[in-house]
């Protein structure tokens, strides 16, 4: 494992540990899955990924453990209003992230918007009020349909 892999593990043991939750081997498994992510993936890439690491992995730990991986703050849940819900590593910058996802392939393209997230705070503080969640998407054409006139669907 890598050394930011290890703190992550490290990270997730001690919030796994202050709810009382015990790490297993199945655990391990998708957390070692979820470092061979690259970009945005699924629930059902992630359970793939994580069998042929280790063939124990249930889709039940699987699904069980995405909402603790994302309250932990490890990865994030990305919404673009398909059916298939779409989850990212977090990486170690904090600088709120807007999506744009392409209208025909679902393709999601993530970039840094911090001007974002000041507006959420200054309209918040207006009201008094603190900010629990905001995203911004944007839809546009991949560069591939922008290139080709089309673009494989992803999801
Ligand atoms: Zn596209």
């Amino acid at each position: 494992m890598k050394l930011c892999d290890k703190e992550t593990w490290e990270s997730f043991s001690d919030f796994l540990a202050s709810k009382g939750l015990r790490v297993t081997g199945q655990r391990k498994g998708v957390l070692e899955a979820l470092f061979r992510q690259s970009g945005h993936f699924t629930a059902d890439q992630l359970l793939q990924d994580a069998q042929n690491l280790d063939d124990t992995v249930s889709r039940a730990t699987v699904y069980r453990n995405l909402p603790l991986l994302v309250e932990s703050g490890i990865i994030r849940k990305v919404d673009i209003g398909t059916d298939n819900k779409f989850y990212a590593l977090n990486g170690r910058s904090d600088t709120f992230k807007a999506q744009v996802v392409c209208s025909n392939c679902n393709k999601i393209f993530d970039i840094e918007a911090p001007f974002l997230e000041w507006y959420g705070k200054t309209v918040s503080e207006k009201l008094g009020l603190d900010v629990k969640d905001q995203r911004l998407q944007v839809h546009a054409e991949c560069p591939d349909f922008k290139k080709n006139g089309s673009c494989k669907k992803t999801s």
